[in-house]
C-alpha cells in the first residue's frame, strides 16, 4: 500500500481498449473526467443515456481495485447518475458492475455501468432467489470473514 496515490505510477494495460481511451487513443463520447474517474456514453447502450464510469488506473475487477479508487468511482456514479436521469427522462436505472467472464465483463478493466431504465423497457434479468439458512449463513459468515481479515 502506497502512502501517497500521486508518487505511484498508474498501472495500464497496452492492449486494454479502456486504457487506450484513458490515453486518448481512441475517441470515446466523454461525460465527465476527473483526476482518477472517467464516464463516457457506451457505445452498445442497451437504453439511451447508458454510460460507463471507468478509474483511469488499469485494475481488472474492482476485488483487485485499491478500495479508495473504487471509492472516487462510486462518487462520480452517484454524481453523473443523477445528470444521465435527468437528461433522459429515465425513471430509474441500474448500476451494473461485472467480474469475470463468467458475469458477463466483456473489457477486462474495472468498470461500471449506469443505465437508464422505462417502464416496460423490456431490459431485465433472471433473478433466481434461493433459500439461506442459518447454518449455511454461518459458515460463510466464518470464511468470508477470514478473507476479511486478510
Ligand atoms: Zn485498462
Amino acid at each position: 500500500m502506497n502512502a501517497d496515490p500521486s508518487k505511484t505510477i498508474t498501472p495500464h494495460d497496452t492492449g486494454c481498449i479502456f486504457c487506450k481511451i484513458v490515453a486518448g487513443q481512441i475517441p470515446c463520447h466523454k461525460l465527465y473526467e476527473d483526476e482518477r474517474v472517467l464516464s463516457f456514453l457506451d457505445i452498445g447502450p442497451l437504453s439511451r443515456g447508458h454510460c460507463l464510469v471507468i478509474p483511469k488506473a488499469h485494475y481488472e475487477t474492482i476485488d483487485a481495485t485499491p478500495g479508495d479508487l473504487a471509492g472516487a468511482c462510486a462518487a462520480v456514479i452517484a454524481r453523473v447518475s443523477g445528470a444521465v436521469r435527468a437528461a433522459t427522462g429515465a425513471t430509474g436505472f441500474n448500476v451494473l458492475q461485472n467480474n469475470g467472464a463468467v458475469s458477463g465483463q466483456e473489457v477486462a478493466h474495472m468498470h461500471f455501468h449506469i443505465i437508464p431504465r422505462q417502464a416496460n423497457d423490456g431490459l431485465g434479468y433472471r433473478w433466481l432467489p434461493g433459500k439461506l439458512d442459518a447454518a449455511g449463513a454461518a459458515t460463510l459468515i466464518k470464511a468470508i470473514g477470514a478473507g476479511l481479515e486478510r
